[in-house]
């Protein structure tokens, strides 16, 4: 995706309030993020651990979703799918992710939620170096299809925070 400003990923939050935006902290590492390999920017708070971001171009604007990450991390949730890269080889924890809609339906109280890997590594992993196999002889069409899987399924959760 491409690199955006502080200024940019403050304005781009469809489902929160002024203050919750005023009090967001950007990830560590801000000023080196490899955007050119992240489909989408997604961190936990570095103060406010129950809280998560994840902010991504949609229809050419970018587009950033509050989330709230659960209270405990539940142990053994290792065996759910993430709902976005679905990678089924990744050791990473996966969290439901809930976040309030956007406009008046968030505010009456309505919410969506989605597994998401609990660190955000979604990117990295559809990366990852697939070995050449008969079925998938070529590698990169893989993990090509892989990151167009993610990009679609990113997009159809911010669908859904939107109420489309
Ligand atoms: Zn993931």
């Amino acid at each position: 995706m491409e690199q955006l400003t502080a200024p940019a990923i403050r304005k781009s939050f469809i489902n929160a309030t002024r203050s919750e935006v005023a009090a967001l902290n950007l990830p560590a590492g801000f000023a080196e993020l490899d955007w050119d390999n992240l489909d989408y920017l997604g961190w936990r708070d570095p103060k406010m651990p129950q809280r998560g971001y994840l902010v991504t171009p949609l229809e050419g604007k970018p587009v950033g979703v509050l989330l709230r990450a659960p209270e405990t991390s539940a142990p053994g949730n290792r065996r759910v799918l993430c709902g976005l890269c679905q990678d089924v080889h990744s050791e990473e924890d996966v969290y439901l992710y809930v976040a309030r809609r956007a406009g008046q339906s968030g505010r009456d109280g309505n919410s969506v939620g989605t597994l998401i890997c609990a660190d955000f590594v979604c990117s990295a992993n559809v990366r990852q170096q697939v070995p050449a196999t008969p079925i998938h002889p070529d590698p990169e069409a893989v993990t090509a299809e892989r990151i167009a899987g993610l990009r679609e399924r990113t997009d159809r959760f911010l669908h859904r925070v939107l109420g489309r």
